[in-house]
C-alpha cells in the first residue's frame, strides 16, 4: 500500500483562519499564531463549513477493490480510479490479509490458488474474445488498485471520524491513518495528533 499527498491547499490553515475572520471581521486580532487560535474555536463550536475552503488530493496504489469499494461510499470528495475495462489485468496483483498471512500453510495456499486460476480463467476469457469490461467479472475484491482522491478538509475530518476508529475495518484504518498522519504535516491544528489518538481509540496510551 503507497498512499501519497500530491496537492494540499497553499497555506491551508491560514486561508481557514482568513475566511474564518470574514464572518467575525475580526483581522485586527490575527498575528503569527492566530490561526492555530481561531480553528480550535472554529471546530469546537462547530462551524465547520470554514474548513472546506482547504482540500487535498492523495494517490491510494497497492490496496485492493474491496478498500476502494469503502472509499467511494463517502460522496464528498472527488475521485478516478484505474479502470478495469480501459486496462487490462495480464498480471493482477492482490491483497493477502495479515490474518491470512498469519494463518499460513494450507489456508493461505488456497487462498493463492484461487488467485491463479481466476488469472488463468481471465486470461482464457480474454483469448476467447471477450473484452476486458467482461472479463473483469471474475476479477476478486483482493485485486489491487490505485485511485486518486480529493477531498476538502471538513469532508477529511468526518472520513477520519469514521475510518479510523477501532470498529473500521482493517485495511482502510491503515490508509486513513497515512492520509492523517500527511496532513498532520501539513495542517497540524486541524489534523491534530491528540485527535487522531483520540478518533483511533488510543488516547490512553499517551
Ligand atoms: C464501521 C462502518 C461500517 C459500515 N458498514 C456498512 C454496511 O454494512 N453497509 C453499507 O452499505 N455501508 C456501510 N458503511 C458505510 C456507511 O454507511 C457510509 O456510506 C460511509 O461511511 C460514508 O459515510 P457518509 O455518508 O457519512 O459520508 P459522505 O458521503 O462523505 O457524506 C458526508 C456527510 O454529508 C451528509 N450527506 C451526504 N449525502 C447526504 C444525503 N444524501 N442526505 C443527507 N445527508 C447527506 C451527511 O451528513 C454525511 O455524514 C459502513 C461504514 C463504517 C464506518
Amino acid at each position: 500500500m503507497t498512499v501519497s499527498l500530491i496537492r494540499v491547499t497553499e497555506n491551508a490553515e491560514r486561508l481557514i483562519e482568513e475566511a474564518g475572520r470574514t464572518c467575525y471581521q475580526s483581522f485586527d486580532k490575527a498575528d503569527d499564531t492566530s490561526h492555530e487560535r481561531l480553528i480550535k474555536v472554529l471546530i469546537k463550536s462547530g462551524h465547520d463549513s470554514v474548513l472546506e475552503h482547504a482540500a487535498a488530493t492523495f494517490v491510494i496504489s497497492g490496496v485492493s477493490r474491496a478498500l476502494t469499494h469503502q472509499l467511494v461510499r463517502h460522496r464528498i470528495a472527488s475521485y478516478s480510479q484505474k479502470s478495469q475495462r480501459y486496462c487490462k489485468e495480464g498480471q493482477f496483483e492482490y491483497v493477502i490479509p495479515d490474518k491470512l498471512k498469519e494463518l499460513g500453510g494450507n489456508t493461505l495456499d488456497l487462498y493463492n490458488k484461487l488467485m491463479a486460476e481466476i488469472q488463468c480463467t481471465y486470461d482464457s476469457l480474454m483469448q476467447a474474445g471477450l473484452k476486458a469490461e467482461d472479463a473483469r467479472f471474475v476479477l476478486p475484491n483482493a485485486c489491487t488498485t490505485e485511485i486518486v482522491v480529493t477531498m476538502n478538509f471538513r469532508a477529511l475530518r468526518h472520513f477520519f471520524h469514521e475510518r479510523l476508529a477501532p470498529t473500521a475495518q482493517w485495511e482502510i484504518r491503515q490508509v486513513a491513518s497515512e492520509m492523517y498522519d500527511l496532513l498532520t504535516a501539513v495542517a497540524p491544528t486541524v489534523f491534530s495528533l491528540s485527535d487522531k489518538l483520540k478518533l483511533s481509540g488510543k488516547e490512553e496510551s499517551l
